[in-house]
């Protein structure tokens, strides 16, 4: 039906409006649209009714004897005599242990305090921040004493902490990541609040290094890329059966995802791959080429078993019949079992092992366990290593991230690909 101008009406509705009607309709409804617009951006979807508060997360900086601490902005130490408040103007402070005391000694000032311990420095202003060992963190800092040590224990907000853990995963320097690093910041908060559930150590949750997620602290630049994501994913975590899941990532899968850990053996590989393009074909490790010795194989496989580094010298002295087989593959095609043979002896490698039986000369394991083995045709003492990818090839590829986010998938479509079983839901 077409409406001409000035004659339009509505059928069945007896209201006939005139031009100054029609006027302040528009503009009545442009108020409200503006009204709307200020209140509630449409871009942002409603809270699922978040339930919890923002929780904070301890993170374990350092444990030793000796380091550096200093003050950029006011931090309170409360003692039982009186409260301390610590500046930039303390300059820069040894801490150590001294008589089962954890002593802090600066060109300025000298604390020896009996009590309390542990020591609690707490930020005075929002933007105060402390320096530990060269990186900058905000938050409380928590030192206890442990064993004749200290642990440097960072109590902050986890929205905080991501913001000192998303750049060190995800390259954040180019606008058309965006969406990769929002993925990323919905994994690492995830991974953090599961596992405040699944503490790390007695008075911390999370390791600052590898063991967990690596987080050089939130004190210093952080890149727009990752602040706009961490804001933007807000509270928003994966959970499983209503609780935040046990989630893993990686670096690169090199095509084909490991399936998840479960008790289902059938489980089968995933391509990482849409439309026939795969996601993270432009990692550097996408595609690799490795190079080994016998006489580094054997001296990974000593460092790795304690029987193997007993036999090592004679091994050297008189000169060995070594050969490699691979007796078992994971549904992606990983080496699941690595048998090393040496002079008819079997070693068998499982897992991170066979990564390690296999690194090279500086220590460093190989890239993946998707892999095969080719021998030198020249040279009997030399072999090579075809692989792919890098990491173990579970959970979400972040290359893969990056190729589906330039690929134009929202960063909920690329949580969704990675973990499917999983449910993306705002917690807070
Ligand atoms: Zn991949």
């Amino acid at each position: 039906m077409l409406a001409s101008a000035g004659k339009w009406q509505i059928p069945g509705c007896p209201w006939k409006p005139s031009p100054a009607k029609v006027r302040g309709f528009f503009l009545l409804a442009a108020l409200m649209l503006a009204l709307f617009s200020c209140t509630r951006p449409m871009v942002k979807p409603a809270p699922e009714s978040p339930t919890a508060r923002e929780p904070t997360i301890r993170v374990l900086l350092t444990s030793g004897s000796e380091d550096q601490l200093q003050f950029n902005g006011t931090y309170r130490l409360a003692a039982e005599e009186a409260d301390y408040l610590l500046d930039a103007s303390h300059g820069q402070f040894q801490v150590s242990v001294h008589n089962h005391r954890i002593v802090l000694k600066s060109p300025a000032r000298f604390f020896d305090l009996v009590d309390p311990q542990p020591l609690t420095f707490d930020p005075v202003s929002p933007k105060a921040s402390f320096v530990w060992n060269g990186h900058s963190y905000r938050g409380r800092l928590i030192l206890i004493l442990s064993n004749g040590q200290f642990q440097a224990i960072n109590q902050l907000p986890v929205e905080a902490y991501l913001l000192g853990v998303v750049p060190n995963e995800m390259p954040s320097g180019n606008p058309e990541y965006r969406e990769a690093v929002r993925a990323q910041a919905v994994a690492a908060r995830t991974y953090a609040l599961h596992r405040l559930q699944h503490p790390a150590g007695e008075q911390f949750d999370v390791f600052s290094t590898v063991q967990d997620q690596v987080y050089w602290g939130s004190g210093g630049r952080i890149p727009e890329l990752v602040q706009e994501a961490v804001e933007a994913t807000r509270g928003e975590v994966l959970v499983a059966e209503g609780q935040p899941a046990a989630i893993q990532y990686h670096s690169t899968c090199g095509g084909i995802l490991e399936p998840p850990i479960q008790n289902d053996s059938a489980a089968s590989a995933q391509p990482d791959s849409s439309e026939g393009l795969f996601h993270c074909s432009a990692s550097p490790l996408y595609r690799w080429v490795e190079k080994r010795t016998v006489s580094q194989l054997l001296h990974n496989l000593a460092a790795v078993d304690g029987s193997a580094a007993k036999e090592l010298p004679g091994w050297q002295k008189k000169g060995v019949q070594v050969a490699l087989h691979v007796r078992e593959r994971s549904p992606s095609g990983r080496v699941a079992l690595l048998d090393v043979e040496v002079d008819s002896r079997h070693f068998p490698q499982r897992g991170y092992g066979v990564r390690q039986v296999l690194a090279d000369s500086l220590g460093r394991p190989l890239p993946s366990r998707l892999f095969f083995l080719l021998k030198s045709q020249k040279n009997p003492a030399l072999f090579y290593i075809i692989g792919a990818g890098w990491g173990h090839g579970r959970g979400m590829c972040q290359w893969g991230a990056l190729g589906m986010a330039l690929n134009g998938n929202g960063y909920r479509n690329i949580l969704h690909f990675y973990y499917p079983n999983l449910t993306l839901k705002k917690l807070y």
